[in-house]
């Protein structure tokens, strides 16, 4: 099967993972490329159609983020990515600028495949996210889940919280989402340390070649039962945009 290259899939300050921010990735791009990105973007054929619309993470006030992902047979985006362009002037990789260009900005004729599971390929949007510094380190962190979620409220107890975001078994410290956006880095263990507050995952640390062999060296071995890894939630929004396993 071959794979779709995913582009414009985004952190979501609700369920954080490692995609990257729009925000970090602003600027870089002429007048000239992002007209024609974004004319090649529109020009996309319908893959998958959600319930659900998006919205944009410059909480700009747009109401129509589209509700489709859009392919070329390539790549897969959101149709909500040209907005991104040419609202807020956010760039493209190299490579899909490279392909528009090849192409000479219209989508060459092209089968439109299956959706299946494993179709969506990340690996590559995340590696450009990574090296454009526009991705959180959240190595070692999963996203708690179901029994995971209600142990870790229970022991919170009267904490006052929004939303418990991430945990990490090994320090047993959780993300939790407090008022305003702000974050509070919380260690569930008496004597632990005193909680952290961030004003939001602006904050957060970035991923990066400097800290990747150091967060490789120190990423715990995988304990099941302690939340959905990274892996596990891009299978499952997988699942959820109707690109089921069986
Ligand atoms: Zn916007």
């Amino acid at each position: 099967m071959k794979r779709l290259e995913v582009l414009g899939w985004w952190f979501n300050d609700d369920a954080p993972t490692g995609l990257p921010r729009p925000q970090l990735l602003l600027g870089g791009m002429t007048a000239t490329a992002r007209a024609a990105v974004a004319s090649y973007l529109r020009a996309g054929k319908v893959l998958v159609r959600y319930p659900e619309p998006s919205h944009c993470r410059f909480a700009c006030g747009e109401p129509d983020m589209g509700r489709a992902d859009l392919t070329d047979g390539t790549f897969v985006w959101p149709d909500g990515l040209v907005h991104y362009i040419e609202r807020h002037d956010v760039r493209a990789p190299d490579r899909f600028l490279a392909h528009v260009t090849t192409n000479c900005g219209a989508i060459p004729p092209f089968v439109m495949p299956k959706a299946a599971f494993g179709l969506f390929d990340t690996g590559p949007w995340l590696a450009w996210g990574r090296a454009q510094r526009a991705c959180l380190d959240l190595s070692g962190w999963d996203i708690p889940t179901g029994e995971v979620l209600a142990r870790v409220a229970a022991d919170l107890g009267p904490v006052p919280y929004e939303a418990i975001l991430l945990c990490r078994g090994t320090t047993r410290e959780v993300v939790l989402a407090i008022a305003d956006g702000a974050l509070e880095v919380r260690q569930l263990r008496a004597g632990g340390q005193p909680p952290r507050r961030l004003a939001g995952f602006q904050e957060w640390p970035l991923a990066g070649e400097a800290t990747r062999d150091e967060s490789a060296a120190q990423k715990p071995p995988s304990k099941p039962g302690r939340g959905l890894t990274m892996d596990a939630f891009f299978a499952e929004l997988q699942k959820k945009r109707g690109l089921d396993p069986s």
